[in-house]
């Protein structure tokens, strides 16, 4: 019996984000097409070297891509939404790029795609923080093979001497994910498996032996349709040419299993990581000639596997059948090289595996599998040290943290008063008027900004300058607001280069790395904290800010945090611990800085939850105990206040519908949304629940650089005020104002307050009127 190693996808960034800064050079017209095609295969080369060399027997191609892979199958089945205007030949480069980030300008070779097409809609790659371009589908669509870049990929390793597995999305994930317009996009299964039967006959006939057909849907809840849908699917599939190796991933198979054993493929991939338990079970249903692919090592975070312990809950498995042994999914969501690491904590870094540690681990593993345990003696021994180092190393266990959080009572999950004793004190002290407006928090983070921040962080202007630009910044942004007559003032957050990674460096248990950069959307990449330790805040981390800013203006300012939800959700967390564990940690960090603020002379104080809803499990049945969790480890952070203290939260999108009631248990006094883009869409969610507190409904989009008209903001809050009593309305815009220009910024708030003042006059004259 023999057991293999494979990869499911190597990150396709590059060690040095070069496909980014191709990618980059290439739509700002300094490079050419070829550079960027010449960079593009210069990176596979590169992946399929490393992970040759690294041990890996089973190597994936078409996991690259310039942009997305789910926009790559789009582009593969010819699945081109109408207002591109498509001729129906092949999927080029201009209109690929204009599929994936809208073609405002002409396309650079002047092509036809130019115009002012929006882009496809993006959304999370499941519980992940990469973004795909989710598929739009018509009535009457018509599939056919449209681009050849499966085909090419795949060729070109060939040439290059490797023989690979290439990876596609599965036909009934694709159409699960897809939006269609008049049309059940499962209704087109038929039609698509023509097309799917036409790619993997032609990937056999080019001399493919097994191709990697990812279906991730299957871990989640399926529909009957949706079980017929994979039934036909690999019914039609399985016998059209290559062998296929059906791979799951993001979860366990659950009650899915039973349909997944009866599908005629030739091999299974099986999470393994979010999923342990799912091992025995599918032994006892598959087909004993199934190859079974394990993902026995986390794609998804970046700690170092226990070999030894792996070694001993598989050796019985291996001597009885073949196995492929993998990360549980794409290594897409790890970064490339810990080698690269040479200045984080090196204890810390011994714990830690990102991609190419990570395929060493496997071939360390089936080595000894294969030969014996001695074979892999020496990455054996080191991988036992560091976990039992980390395991109890006096960096990740604080004592005071746990008893901390043990002896919280549930006094510390409520604030003193219910919210409507809360209401008159806070209106006692604030003295808003009706429809008071506020902004989200941050103004525009400008070149000058980031240019001084870059500065600062080389070391060409010391601390004292950089505080002094920022000051500068910081009180013009305040002395603005407080001309254009805003109610609730915000310092702007210049000082903060990401709203996550600002708190991480500040409190204790986070680690950052250099270049641990992780893809999250097209060329965008980002660089999340890394949770190894108990939390805790050695010391205030706003309030300084705060103050300064406050000490400019008479107008309430907002003391400005993010959540714990979030900054849990944007990081790579501990495994050692439930999360939950880790979330209640970082609330009680944030609860003392709210407190903090509080004592500092803060009136109103916001604690954005921008990724609450994200962190949802795919599986409903996991929905309540996730949110259980995360609202109280928001009420731990928020509850130390008194009364007369104004809590804000704030969320950045408006499906609201399914969680609105967790949202409500909050208990935030003032919660700020999203809605401009879906004209109060989110409105429906009170027409069911009565949202108890204050809400300031987006009136504004602020991802388009689109100025708004004071108009569209009275129609947007008279159609709000319908929904919920005027009393309880705020007057803001969408979300932070970062990435906007001032240009854009000055004239959308200035309406905005005109907006919110003729709200206020309607109201009064409704008042008189009444009154006579
Ligand atoms: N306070 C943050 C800001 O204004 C919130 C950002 C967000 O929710 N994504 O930028
Ligand atoms: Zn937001």
């Amino acid at each position: 019996m023999t057991v293999a190693v494979a990869t499911l996808g190597f990150p396709r960034i590059g060690l040095r984000r070069e496909l980014k800064h191709a990618l980059e050079s290439y739509w700002s017209g300094k490079s050419t097409l070829a550079d960027l095609q010449s960079a593009a295969a210069g990176l596979r080369a590169l992946n399929w070297n490393r992970q040759k060399a690294l041990g890996a027997d089973i190597l994936p191609s078409n996991d690259f891509s310039l942009y997305d892979h789910v926009l790559d199958t789009s582009a593969l089945i010819g699945a081109v939404p109408p207002r591109y205007d498509w001729a129906g030949e092949s999927v080029d480069p201009d209109l690929y790029f204009a599929m994936a980030r809208g073609a405002q300008q002409p396309a650079a070779c002047g092509h036809a795609h130019g115009g002012d097409t929006t882009a496809m809609e993006m959304t999370k790659w499941f519980d992940t923080n990469y973004h795909f371009l989710v598929p739009e589908l018509v009535a009457g669509q018509s599939f056919r093979i449209a681009s050849t870049k499966i085909f090419d990929e795949y060729e070109e390793a060939k040439a290059l001497g490797y023989q690979t597995r290439p990876a596609l999305l599965g036909p009934v994930s694709y159409l699960m994910l897809a939006k269609g317009k008049a049309v059940e996009p499962l209704a087109l299964l038929p039609r698509l498996l023509e097309v799917y039967a036409e790619i993997l006959s032609r990937l056999a006939a080019l001399g493919a032996d097994w191709v990697q057909i990812d279906e991730p849907c299957l871990v989640l809840d399926l529909t009957d349709a949706q079980r017929i849908a994979f039934e036909r699917a690999y019914s039609a599939l399985a016998t059209r040419g290559p062998k296929l190796m059906l791979t799951t991933y993001f979860g366990g198979l659950g009650d899915n299993l039973d349909l997944v054993a009866e599908l005629p493929v030739h091999g299974l991939h099986l999470d393994l990581v979010r999923a342990p338990d799912q091992l025995e079970p599918a032994l006892a249903k598959l087909q004993p000639h199934v190859l079974l692919s394990l993902g026995v090592i986390d794609g998804r975070n970046i700690w170092r596997a226990n070999l030894p312990d792996l070694y001993w809950r598989l050796k019985a498995l291996a001597a009885q059948r073949d196995l492929i042994l993998a990360p549980c999914c794409s290594l897409l969501h790890v970064p490339v090289d810990l080698a690269l690491e040479t200045s984080l904590d090196p204890e810390i870094a011994q714990w830690l595996a990102f991609a190419v540690q990570k395929v060493e681990e496997l071939a360390a593993l089936a080595k000894a599998l294969n030969e014996g345990e001695d074979a892999s003696f020496a990455a054996f021994s080191a991988s036992r040290i560091a976990a039992v180092a980390r395991q109890t190393s006096p960096k990740i266990h604080d004592p005071a943290v746990t008893q901390r959080l043990a002896a919280l009572d549930a006094g510390a999950t409520n604030r003193a008063s219910p919210f409507a004793a809360r209401r008159e004190a806070q209106q006692a002290r604030l003295n808003l008027p009706a429809y008071p407006t506020t902004t989200i928090g941050s103004f525009p983070q400008t070149p000058e900004v980031r240019k001084a921040r870059a500065a600062h962080l080389k070391g060409e202007i010391d601390d004292a300058a950089y505080a002094q630009y920022l000051r500068v910044e910081t009180r013009a942004a305040v002395k603005w607001q407080e001309e254009i007559g805003l109610d609730v003032l915000v310092h702007g957050e210049f000082e903060r280069n990401d709203m996550v990674q600002y708190f991480g460096e500040q409190l204790a248990g986070f680690a950052f790395t250099r270049a641990g950069w992780v893809q999250s959307y097209g060329s965008r990449c980002v660089r999340p904290p890394i949770l190894y330790g108990d939390v805790s805040r050695p010391e205030a981390m706003t309030v300084d800010w705060w103050r300064y800013a406050q000490d400019q203006t008479d107008k309430p300012m907002k003391g400005m945090l993010t959540g714990p939800v979030t900054i849990l959700n944007w990081s790579f967390v501990r495994d050692d611990q439930p999360r939950a564990e880790s979330c209640r940690q970082i609330a009680l960090a944030i609860r003392d800085e709210v407190q903090d603020l509080e004592a500092a002379g803060a009136a109103i104080i916001q604690i954005d939850e921008a990724a609450l809803r994200e962190g949802l499990p795919l599986r409903r049945s996991e929905w309540q105990a996730y949110l259980d969790w995360a609202v109280e480890s928001f009420r731990i952070a928020a509850s130390g206040v008194r009364d007369d203290t104004q809590i804000h939260t704030h969320m950045c999108y408006s499906e609201f519908n399914d969680i609105i009631r967790a949202i409500g248990a909050m208990d935030a006094d003032v919660i700020s949304i999203e809605t401009a883009r879906s004209q109060m869409e989110l409105l429906d969610a009170f027409a069911s629940y009565a949202y108890p507190n204050e809400v300031g409904p987006g009136v504004y989009d602020i991802h388009s650089p689109r100025i708004p008209a004071e108009r569209e903001m009275t129609d947007l809050l008279t159609l709000a005020a319908k929904h919920v009593p005027a009393a309880q309305i705020w007057v803001n815009p969408d979300c932070g104002l970062k990435t906007r220009k001032w240009d854009e910024v000055r004239p959308a708030l200035i309406a905005m307050v005109a907006a919110a003042k003729s709200m206020r006059a309607r109201a009064l004259v409704k008042e008189a009127y009444l009154a006579k």
